[in-house]
């Protein structure tokens, strides 16, 4: 029988000293589903496993002193070389603090590296010289510190992996808040009515075309009032004029403003 996806789309190499971490995306749901299918792989590589002393250890104290401990050098750097042997055309991704920015449109451009290798640093984070000749790029998933890279390895490959076609649906990942600058609209499922309160009755009409306009209408509204700073990026139709408008007036009307 022809296999539906038979080729891996996108490798991860996660080099990490908590692979177990991961078992928290990989064995559940849409990116669980999508290593079954063969679209994604995802590989760790244990910075430990390439120690040389007895303890196995992987950190050190910094030159110059100060508090915390910093990753080895030569676990790290073993760990890393183990990976591009085996994926020659990787980017190698320091997850830091110190890094761009993740946004959705970052994650767009991303997926195009097929091959992409995750530093997840631990302690006071990593020695500056492999930063400075083994890393292509550092990302931060925001301004604010982990205990470790591991959790922000996940949001980068738990963010590219949805995107990559046959993960989920397209039509899903066009609608989804962020792509045109707009976020999603509101949802709703069953029942129609619960504890008083119901669904707007647009949206049990039938009438798609009406849905359609409803949806964007909620979707314009709804940036503007949590992010007008994506609706200023975005060009709006004649269209999206009218609606955000409508949206507003009322919206004004109803809060008194
Ligand atoms: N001393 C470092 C600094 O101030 O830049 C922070 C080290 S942090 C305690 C340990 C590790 O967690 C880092 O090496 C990095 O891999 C990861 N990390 C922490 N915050 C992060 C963030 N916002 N985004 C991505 N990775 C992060």
């Amino acid at each position: 029988m022809k296999k539906k996806y038979n080729d891996t789309i996108i490798c991860f190499n996660v080099i990490t000293i908590f692979p177990e971490m991961f078992s928290a995306i990989i064995n559940y749901g849409i990116i669980g589903q999508a290593i079954k299918k063969k679209i994604i792989n995802i590989n760790f590589l244990n910075p430990r496993n390439f120690s040389k002393n007895k303890y196995k250890s992987v950190d050190d104290r910094p030159y110059g002193g100060g508090p915390g401990m910093l990753m080895s050098v030569e676990p790290l750097y073993l760990a890393i070389q183990e990976a591009k042997s085996r994926l020659k055309n990787a980017t190698v991704i320091y997850l830091s603090p110190q890094g761009k920015e993740l946004k959705q449109n970052n994650i767009e451009k991303l997926i195009a590296k097929k091959q992409i290798i995750f530093i997840c640093g631990r302690y006071e984070g990593i020695d500056q010289r492999i930063i400075d000749n083994q890393v292509d790029e550092e990302w931060s998933i925001g301004s604010y510190i982990l205990t470790g890279g591991e959790l922000a390895a996940m949001v980068m490959i738990d963010s590219i992996s949805r995107l990559i076609p046959g993960v989920i649906k397209k039509k899903s990942i066009e609608e989804d808040s962020f792509s045109n600058n707009l976020l999603d609209y509101p949802s709703y499922t069953r029942p129609e009515i619960i504890k008083n309160m119901s669904v707007p009755q647009i949206l049990l009409s039938g009438n798609h075309d009406q849905i359609r306009i409803w949806r964007l209408k909620q979707s314009l509204g709804k940036t503007w009032i949590k992010r007008p700073d994506l609706l200023k990026k975005k060009k709006l139709t004649e269209e999206e004029i009218i609606l955000l408008d409508e949206f507003k007036k009322k919206f004004r009307e109803k809060n008194n403003y």
